[in-house]
C-alpha cells in the first residue's frame, strides 16, 4: 500500500498546482492530531472536513458529507489549508464573502493518525458522530484535487491496484 505514494511522480503534484504533505510526513507511527466538519450551507451546502496538520488544517469540501457506513465513500474536493481558528468558526459569512453563507460545525474532536502520504491519510477518530476508522485517498485519475473519503470497518482497505496503475 505504501507504494503507492512513492510511485507517484513528483512531478505530478508540481502540476496539480497546490502543494503535497510536506515530505516530512512519513507513514508509520500515531500522532495525534483533530478533527472538525462544518456544516457549509453556501451556494451549494456541503461539509467542510478539516484535519490539522503542522499548524494548519488541511481542508477538503464534502459534497456529501462524511461517510458514516463502514465500506462507504464519498468524494472530497481538497481546498487550500485554512488556518486554525477557522475550526472554531460558526456564523454567517456575509454575502459578498467567499464562502458566503452559514457555517455550523457537526462534528469535531481528536483522532489519531496512523498514516499519512502524498496520497493517502488514514485517520481514528474520536468524535461524536464520525467515530471509527477513515481514510482519504487521493484520486489523481478523477482530477488533481479529488479524494475518495472512505469509512473503513478497522483497518484501511487496499487501494484498487487499477486506480494505483494508472495514475
Ligand atoms: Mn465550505
Amino acid at each position: 500500500m505504501k507504494r503507492i505514494a512513492s510511485i507517484s511522480p513528483r512531478s505530478d503534484r508540481e502540476r496539480d498546482g497546490f502543494s503535497p504533505p510536506q515530505p516530512s510526513a512519513q507513514s508509520g507511527g500515531t500522532r495525534a492530531s483533530r478533527f472538525v466538519v462544518q456544516d457549509h450551507r453556501a451556494r451549494t451546502h456541503h461539509y467542510d472536513f478539516r484535519l490539522e496538520k503542522d499548524g494548519v488544517l488541511k481542508s477538503w469540501a464534502v459534497p456529501k458529507g462524511p461517510p458514516l457506513a463502514p465500506g462507504e465513500r464519498h468524494l472530497a474536493l481538497q481546498v487550500e489549508d485554512h488556518p486554525l481558528s477557522c475550526g472554531d468558526f460558526e456564523g454567517e459569512i456575509p454575502a459578498g464573502h467567499y464562502g458566503a453563507g452559514t457555517v455550523r460545525i457537526w462534528d469535531r474532536g481528536p483522532c489519531e493518525v496512523r498514516e499519512w502520504t502524498g496520497d493517502r491519510i488514514v485517520f481514528v477518530s474520536h468524535g461524536a458522530r464520525l467515530r471509527g476508522c477513515f481514510g482519504l485517498i487521493r484520486m489523481r485519475q478523477l482530477g488533481p484535487r479529488h479524494w475518495l473519503f472512505l469509512s473503513m470497518r478497522r483497518h484501511p482497505a487496499p487501494v484498487r491496484a487499477s486506480s494505483a496503475t494508472t495514475l
